[in-house]
């Protein structure tokens, strides 16, 4: 904040600051106890064919429900997971809850799951996933982890080590937020990743904007060229879908085929996600 407003402007003390810093505090300190609490759970959203009609995955997306709070955003607590180190147990609970639940699965339907930077910072991530895998029997292949751009920004050889030794494993890794990092196309050349995952942030202007149109063609076409896999997050409209279908993206993700919701409702086969999106709960 002090930085934004510019030099030679010096922090005054504002109160409000100082009660956000003792919330953050307060979260922190009850996250601790979410885990062994059993407070953190999973939620899936599906991931379709480009036809909308047939499921290939899920995304497990973390929830969690505190006991005043009600339900926490991972947008506010993974950050706070992450600065406290937490992020390393719950990250590691999760991938094996995620592959546990996929194990219900018919066997084709994949599971994505979501890494933070700080689980690469260490040797043991290779060892979780391995874990992982050989406690829940699944299909290496059947398992996604799901990367954004800062993985590859910080410390980036010491990373893409750990991503190579993780494809070793026959997991398949996908590089999550595309085109939203500073330095986008250079990461495709250094690693080759199974799928990438276009910004919702390009989708929702995809039909409005002729600049996130033509970032979507592009993004589309190179994932063809480098064949990887394309899937478009966020995707809320029909005109949307419909443009992505023209553009030739592989897979669709978004509320207007599937919010995120419990294992329990998970119906695998094909579904008409456009027929039938009543009944999954809401975000
Ligand atoms: P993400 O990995 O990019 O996940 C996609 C987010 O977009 C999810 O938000 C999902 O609910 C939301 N979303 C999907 N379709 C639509 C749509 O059509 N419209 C809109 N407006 N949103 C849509 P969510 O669940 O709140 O998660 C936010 C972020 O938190 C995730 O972004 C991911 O970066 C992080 N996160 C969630 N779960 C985990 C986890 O288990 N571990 C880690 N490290 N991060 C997680
Ligand atoms: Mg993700
Ligand atoms: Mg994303
Ligand atoms: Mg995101």
């Amino acid at each position: 904040e002090a930085k934004r407003q510019g030099k030679g402007r010096y922090e005054t003390f504002r109160p409000e600051l100082a009660e956000l810093a003792r919330e953050r505090l307060d979260l922190e300190n009850d996250l601790r106890n979410a885990l062994a609490q059993q407070e953190l759970f999973l939620l899936y959203q599906p991931i379709y064919d480009i036809s909308g009609v047939r499921t290939t995955g899920f995304e497990a997306l973390m929830r969690w429900r505190h006991p005043v709070r009600g339900i926490v955003s991972p947008l506010e607590f993974i950050p706070i997971a992450e600065n406290s180190g937490l992020i390393l147990e719950i990250g590691a609970w999760a991938l094996v809850e995620a592959c546990h639940e996929a194990c219900h699965w018919p066997d084709e339907q994949r599971i994505s799951v979501n890494l933070s930077p700080a689980q690469f910072r260490r040797q043991a991530l290779v060892d979780e996933v391995t874990r992982a895998l050989a406690i829940t029997g699944i299909t290496p292949s059947r398992l996604e982890l799901e990367i954004t751009e800062s993985i590859l920004l910080d410390a980036s050889q010491h990373n893409i080590d750990i991503l190579h030794q993780l494809k070793q494993l026959g997991v398949r890794i996908v590089l999550d937020d595309f085109g939203t990092g500073y330095s986008s196309l250079h990461y495709l050349r250094s690693f080759p990743f199974d799928r990438l995952k276009i910004d919702q942030s390009f989708i929702r202007e995809m039909c409005d904007s002729r600049e996130a149109l033509a970032i979507v063609r592009a993004v589309t076409g190179m994932g063809k060229s480098l064949e990887m896999e394309v899937t478009a997050e966020g995707v809320e409209r029909p005109e949307q879908m419909a443009l992505l279908q023209q553009e030739g993206c592989s897979h669709l993700q978004g509320f207007l085929l599937g919010r995120p919701g419990p294992a329990a409702d998970i119906v695998c086969g094909p579904t008409n996600a456009l027929e039938s999106t009543s009944s999954r709960v809401p975000n």
